[in-house]
């Protein structure tokens, strides 16, 4: 039996939406959560891109280390061998790769200027693929960009092509949010019934569709017989309208009429954390979760009307279809209302061990001494310099537990720089 399994891109596509960013310590929180959850794969950022290289380095000991582990880590790269050797050559120790180039008439015509032909476009995605199989590549994934606009049987020959040359999966992108839920379900059973390959689902929602097609796209490969691969993000955020919001990607699948008895999850996702992971994307990204967004959002829960506050006050099912306490809800959120003392830029060592110290309880953070003390105060310094704003507990925690990966992704070195 198919199953589904979830490969999130926040580090990826959400980072590179137009006016939004992440520190690399922020990217490495969310890594973290996601693997918290259960999530399969983290697409965790650009192994070509050199202000990358050390975080996806860090990242890539944490999953040594045990911290970031079973989660996939892998990179986004476009599908040119010279790409692929680049990316090895910058972090060696890189495993899983998605190779990612355009399939679509308007694609080829419109970013190649006809310097390509169709069979051009397989023979470079093929020479990528056996290039990361040559330098050591244990999973692959083949993104054909637009294949939502690209003619099917291009579609088939070329995820066929990927295939015979070792790649594991086959990323069907709806990059523009062009697709429905009958017209996804179709293509991609036929692709999956013809080809032979599992299949990722890379929805957007320019036509607000991005949750329904990624379920029936992936209702479609299972019926064709591969597993699916579903691509989200973090409360959706991704280039122009969004992507596919991981929390609402997993409550559709485990709790929406006649899917959940049939379809399942390949691995399960522990939507405890979904809160957690939620709010702190939104704090990250300095983007506010919209009042009316499944499961996270502050008004999923909260009724108003005489009817529906009696309702579910007699029983919850009148008028929830899951409990606030499955997404880790319910905490009151205390907001420091007095004074508050922030670790910042140019903190001193006072107000930092003020602020540890009120950590100590729960994390178990203590120094060994007034230098180490300074050591991660200096880091904690660093990493407000780069997200300019108050570091929460869990990166605070997450620094003085590992300072030396800490330093990693707090290094940047531009071009030909020196030590
Ligand atoms: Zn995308």
């Amino acid at each position: 039996m198919s199953k589904i399994y979830i490969i999130d891109v926040t580090n990826r596509d959400g980072v590179q939406t137009a006016k939004l960013g992440l520190s690399k310590l922020e990217k490495t929180l969310i890594n973290i959560y996601l693997n918290e959850m259960g999530v399969f794969q983290s697409e965790f950022g650009f192994p070509t891109t050199r202000h990358e290289s050390l975080y996806l380095q860090a990242n890539l000991e944490l999953a040594k280390m045990g911290v970031l582990k079973p989660i996939h880590l892998a990179g986004w790269v476009r599908a040119i061998a010279d790409d692929v050797t680049k990316t090895f050559d910058m972090v060696p120790d890189i495993k899983h790769l998605n190779l990612s180039i355009s399939t679509s008439d308007q694609m080829i015509t419109g970013k190649f200027r006809g310097k390509k032909t169709k069979d051009d476009i397989i023979e470079m995605m093929v020479e990528a693929v056996d290039t990361a199989k040559a330098r050591g590549a244990e999973t692959i994934g083949v993104n054909a960009e637009d294949a939502s606009r690209t003619d099917q049987d291009f579609l088939v020959r070329f995820a066929i092509a990927a295939r015979e040359h070792g790649a594991d999966r086959f990323r069907y992108c709806d990059t523009l949010g062009y697709d429905n839920p009958f017209s996804i379900y179709e293509a991609v059973k036929s692709l999956a019934e013809s080809t032979g390959i599992p299949i990722e689902l890379h929805c957007h929602g320019d036509l607000g569709m991005a949750v329904a097609n990624s379920l029936a796209g992936a209702k479609g490969a299972m019926e064709g017989g591969q597993d699916a691969y579903i691509n989200t993000t973090v409360n959706g955020i991704g280039e122009r309208c969004g992507n596919a919001d991981l929390v609402a990607v997993v409550l559709a699948i485990t709790k929406s009429k006649r899917f959940a008895d049939k379809y399942q999850l390949g691995q399960p996702i522990d939507l405890s954390k979904a809160w957690k992971t939620a709010k702190f994307t939104s704090y990250a990204f300095d983007v506010p979760i919209p009042i009316n967004q499944p499961g996270v959002g502050p008004n999923a829960f909260a009724h108003a009307s005489g009817i529906h506050a009696d309702g579910v006050l007699k029983d919850p099912e009148n008028y929830e279809l899951y409990n606030f306490e499955e997404l880790g809800r319910g905490d009151p959120d205390l907001v420091e209302t007095g004074r508050e003392i922030c670790t910042g830029q140019y903190s001193g060592i006072s107000g930092f061990r003020h602020v540890m110290g009120q950590l100590e309880g729960k994390a178990a953070v203590t120094f060994a001494s007034a230098e180490e003390a300074y050591r991660v105060l200096e880091l904690v310094r660093y990493a407000n310099v780069e997200s300019h704003k108050p570091l929460v507990e869990d990166e605070l925690i997450f620094i003085a537990r590992y300072p030396e990966i800490a330093k990693k992704l707090l290094t940047m070195r531009p071009l030909d720089y020196q030590d």
